[in-house]
């Protein structure tokens, strides 16, 4: 068992821009690179493992093989794949959206629902997201806002900045919109239903909207939003580590390493390790793998203490 990095799949949806290239230095084959899917067993985008005796082979194939011992304890409890991760570059607004519960999508989609978390890396001074209604609406409020074009009345608009945290449980009508650069960590599902898209056309035509399915899941209550990480900073021999966000279906925290850190990976989950900021180097046995900026390991569940040097931030999830 060793630690494994990964090689991310790109998206080049319409509203992309070119920081996760400028500002990650990743490897994109697009000119406008909206997603970069760091821990990904999604058929939509499957990462690819590139060192060790797997290298070439997707990740889920080898979770296949190896069984579930792999995921832990909490992570073998999912009939698939838990997690998905991506670096989100939206230069653009995306389209206000919705995502179904588990229990909505399993039954009409035939995978997970979707709750996801956002960790703002970066983004330009206005930047703002939106993030559920900001009213009680009926259904029929809701339908009536969508047909008149008046949604964006009934929406929390929330300003944003580096270091921030949102929580997005399903059912939360939300968009990212134009300026910032985030993590996104959610359940393995591709599931949106879209509801709103500024009239924009891709290739002469508006896009798909799904507006039944979005009055069939969507959370219709006034909520707010803080967007302050669950937990503070906690110092410890040097490195700064810091709860953002946790539930039942995964843990992140950042962790920023000053110039050594351990990680566990013990049998209850694997382990995501995601680098947002810095240059580290990671080092298990014989297995020694660079965590620049951008880069994403796995640590199977029971693979024990992985050292890492270097001045690194990483995402650190579990589930
Ligand atoms: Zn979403």
């Amino acid at each position: 068992m060793v630690p494994l990095k990964l090689k991310p799949a790109f998206k080049d949806y319409i509203w992309g821009g070119n920081r996760l290239v400028q500002l990650f230095g990743m490897e994109s084959p697009y000119d406008k690179t909206a997603e970069a899917w760091v821990l990904s067993c999604h058929p939509d985008g499957e990462n690819v493992i590139q060192n060790g005796t797997f290298a070439g082979r997707t990740l889920s194939d080898v979770l296949q093989n190896e069984g579930k011992a792999w995921l832990g304890t909490h992570g073998s409890a999912f009939s698939f794949f838990p997690v998905l991760i991506k670096l989100i570059d939206a230069k653009d607004n995306l389209s206000v959206q919705v995502h179904p519960s588990d229990d909505y999508a399993l039954q009409n989609e035939n995978q997970y629902g979707k709750t996801e978390a956002w960790y703002i890396l970066d983004c330009d001074d206005d930047a703002e997201i939106i993030y559920g209604v900001n009213r009680d609406l009926t259904k029929e409020q809701f339908r009536a806002a969508i047909e008149n074009n008046t949604l964006l009345d009934c929406v929390n608009r929330v300003k944003v900045k580096p270091g921030d945290l949102f929580f997005i449980a399903s059912g939360t009508l939300h968009a990212i919109c134009k300026g910032i650069l985030l993590a996104e960590v959610q359940q393995n599902s591709n599931v949106t239903y879209r509801v709103y898209d500024y009239g924009r056309l891709q290739n002469g035509k508006p896009r798909e909207l799904h507006i039944e399915k979005a009055l069939d899941v969507t959370n219709l209550c006034a909520i707010d939003c803080s967007g302050k990480p669950l937990g503070k900073p906690e110092t410890k021999d040097g490195n700064t580590e810091t709860l953002l966000t946790q539930c039942d279906l995964f843990t992140v925290h950042r962790l920023n390493v000053a110039q050594q850190a351990t990680v566990t990976a013990d049998e209850t989950s694997f382990v995501s390790l995601v680098a947002i900021d810095g240059n580290g180097v990671l080092t298990h046995g014989d297995t020694v793998l660079t965590l620049y900026k951008g880069e994403s390991i796995f640590l199977p569940a029971g693979l024990g203490d992985v050292e890492i040097l270097g001045n690194v931030s990483l995402l650190v999830t579990t589930v």
